[in-house]
């Protein structure tokens, strides 16, 4: 029972690989051979120097990610990204765009109206946040600072499926929970977040790549630590980072390579999350999806039952038979399967068959 593994449904923190927690456990007393963990070892160290290369070099490969583009590490989550980004970006003066299509993107929005003047360009709130907007329907403010949107609503289970054109304005994007899912086009971002908690790596760490002309922009006295050139000129270590996350996020990248990168990830994310869609279609209305066809999430499905008491039944079988974190975010209710990256197949497949004879039983 030691090493018993379950089906880990939960939205994040969430499930890694299984050959990244051997490997970290396998390095765990002595990282190669050096005598000592890596939770404790200097931050300037070679060793770890050479970890946040591989960590930074990883995510660069993955994603395709062009030169004029830093990749960065931070703290606070991809919460502090909500008031980082308007400190930054918005605080001197003007307006920013907001997309507003679930709980994150509103949680974004309320910080940024802390620091300066927005603007909701969209929203999909009054649908129950079923829905992303078309590109054709974004209508971007002349003269807006940036526009910023959530690419993956974790809640909700709705999500982009093409990356957001600015035309010209600079889109920031947070992608925590479907980056390096599948492959995007970055060249179409000036900054992209996410905490690492959902798709690569543990808590505790927020990844984010920001094109140089925007970083640019910061203002020169911003509080040092909450200021991204402060951070991009001193490598991600103007003071210690959060090094066992880092070190995490660098073996998650090593087993995403060895898995065919994100063509290939893309692909078995479609194929799992058809599977749980189909069930869900082909129940005669026993589980009723939330999102919209077109907006339905590759990462997080999201569905309800006819009761609230069903529902409640269905979650406490799933656990008792090894399917657990099936419970819905607490805002919203309802049933939702989170299947990032490291999610298996097989795991999808149990809960297809537990859904059907579930629904057999209790129609
Ligand atoms: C989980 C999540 C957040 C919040 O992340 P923290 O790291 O807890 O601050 C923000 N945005 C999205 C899309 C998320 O899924």
């Amino acid at each position: 029972m030691l090493n018993h593994r379950i089906y880990n449904f939960s939205s994040g923190p969430a499930v890694l690989p299984v050959p990244v927690l051997e490997k970290a456990r396998e390095e765990m007393l002595s990282y190669r051979g050096c005598g000592m963990s890596v939770m404790e070892i200097s931050h300037r160290s070679s060793q770890f120097e050479a970890i946040l290369e591989s960590a930074k070099q990883g995510i660069r490969d993955l994603l395709q990610i062009p030169n004029n583009y830093q990749i960065l590490f931070l703290q606070g989550g991809a919460s502090l990204q909500f008031s980082m980004i308007p400190m930054n970006f918005l605080a001197g003066g003007g307006s920013a765009d907001y997309v507003i299509t679930g709980t994150w993107s509103e949680k974004a929005l309320a910080e940024a109206d802390r620091c300066g003047s927005t603007r909701i360009i969209s929203t999909k709130k009054d649908g129950g946040y079923k829905a992303v907007p078309t590109q054709e329907e974004l209508r971007f403010s002349p003269d807006a600072l940036y526009v910023h949107y959530v690419s993956n609503e974790t809640i909700h289970g709705v999500e982009f499926t093409y990356d957001l054109d600015g035309h010209g304005t600079p889109v920031i994007c947070d992608a925590s929970s479907n980056i390096l899912s599948k492959a995007i086009d970055v060249e179409k971002y000036a900054l992209i977040y996410a905490g690492a908690q959902k798709n690569i790596g543990p808590s505790g760490v927020t990844v984010v790549i920001i094109r140089d002309d925007l970083l640019e922009t910061a203002p020169k006295n911003q509080q040092s630590i909450l200021d991204y050139r402060n951070f991009a000129e001193h490598g991600s270590m103007p003071n210690t980072p959060n090094t066992w996350g880092i070190y995490i996020i660098s073996l998650v990248c090593d087993w995403l390579h060895a898995q065919g990168g994100l063509a290939s990830m893309e692909k078995r994310n479609k194929e799992k999350a058809a599977l749980l869609y189909a069930a869900i279609d082909s129940s005669d209305g026993f589980y009723a999806g939330h999102a919209e066809r077109q907006a339905r999430s590759q990462m997080n499905v999201t569905f309800r039952l006819a009761s609230e008491g069903l529902e409640r039944k269905f979650c406490e079988e799933a656990d008792a038979n090894g399917l657990n974190g099936l419970k819905g975010h607490r805002s919203v209710g309802g049933v939702r399967a989170s299947i990032y990256n490291a999610f298996p197949k097989s795991g999808v497949e149990t809960l297809v068959d537990f859904m059907n004879d579930f629904a057999a039983r209790n129609s």
